[in-house]
């Protein structure tokens, strides 16, 4: 684990990098380009959000982060070829 996580979305890259910040930047955003991007994972993004809001640590952080970890690790094997 070096380099680090840039939004799959709009190509920033959230503070340490680590994929959490990210999905945190993502839920923070929250406009329709990241909105569509969680939901085409197979998750909703509505639903995490509630989650996130409603109960107690940081789940759905951790879930929205291991699919941008994923992501991330496609794109990469993708570059290598
Ligand atoms: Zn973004």
């Amino acid at each position: 684990m070096g380099d680090p996580i840039i939004c799959p979305v709009c190509g920033k890259k959230a503070k340490t990098g680590s994929a959490i910040d990210c999905a945190r930047h993502m839920f923070g955003t929250g406009d329709k380009p990241h909105r569509q991007w969680v939901d085409a994972q197979g998750l909703s993004f509505i639903d995490l959000l509630i989650e996130q809001a409603t109960t107690p640590g940081n789940k759905s952080y951790e879930l929205l982060a291991e699919y941008i970890e994923k992501d991330a690790q496609k794109k990469a094997a993708e570059k290598k070829g």
